[in-house]
């Protein structure tokens, strides 16, 4: 049993993120039919090439006044193991399910903010989540599907209890969480140019960090948090249901 299976067998609250080397390649892939089931793509790919894991498919988000539709485009993203070779892939794979494919990189800016849809927190996916439910729409413990909230009530944001959804770009938790990534981008761009520049001096040091004040973690804060000591969202338990309406 893995430490995220047991955790959540236990009935922990928590959420993690996907180590840097285990995370797939991604590769969109153009020119097939938007009705072909992903599993069938899946599969056929797989036969041509065994280090690829996985098919999803891109929708499009419409807004019709209040209710968002979503639709299936002819879009695909095959996700490979990191020791894919993206040009094997190209000049091996020009065929699909009878369909000539076309194969471009997949574009990171177009996401770039994972927002979990299970605790609605920005930073982590909801595969990686054990958090009780906070609604998107209202932030009360459900899903988003079984949300009641009538349409004449405005949406509560289940991180900065303002009138949105928690989803809205404009909120303040999400400008503050984009912020805190950009701290974090920078301040590990300088500890590798550290890294580096004492590699070639001093002796050998372990790269663990140092200075963790164990006391400071808590339950449901990633050490992203801990070591930005900022407190913006409310992330304990207690804070997440007290809005109480
Ligand atoms: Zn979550
Ligand atoms: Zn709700
Ligand atoms: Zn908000």
């Amino acid at each position: 049993m893995n430490i995220k299976s047991y955790l959540t067998s236990i009935n922990i609250d928590y959420y993690t993120y996907t180590p840097k080397n285990e995370l797939c390649k991604k590769m969109v892939l153009k020119g097939l039919d938007k009705n072909l089931p992903c599993k069938e793509i899946l599969d056929d790919l797989q036969m041509q090439h065994n280090l690829i894991v996985d098919v999803k498919q891109m929708q499009t988000t419409k807004r019709d006044n209040e209710t968002t539709i979503k639709e299936k485009i002819g879009v695909f993203v095959v996700y490979l193991k990191r020791e894919a070779n993206i040009d094997d892939i190209i000049n091996n794979i020009k065929i699909v399910l009878h369909h000539v494919v076309i194969w471009e990189k997949f574009n990171k800016r177009a996401n770039p903010a994972t927002f979990c849809g299970r605790c609605s927190r920005w930073g982590h996916g909801a595969s990686n989540c054990n958090m009780p439910l906070r609604c998107l729409k209202c932030g009360k413990s459900h899903s988003p599907e079984k949300c009641d909230l009538d349409k004449q009530r405005p949406p509560t944001c289940a991180n900065c209890k303002l009138n949105h959804p928690a989803t809205y770009r404009e909120c303040p938790a999400f400008k503050s969480y984009i912020e805190r990534r950009k701290d974090l981008i920078e301040k590990n761009r300088q500890k590798q140019r550290q890294l580096r520049t004492s590699h070639s001096e001093a002796p050998r040091q372990r790269n663990v960090p140092t200075s963790i004040d164990t006391a400071k973690i808590r339950q449901g804060i990633s050490y992203a948090d801990v070591i930005t000591n900022e407190q913006n969202f409310p992330i304990s338990n207690t804070q997440d249901t007290s809005n109480g309406n």
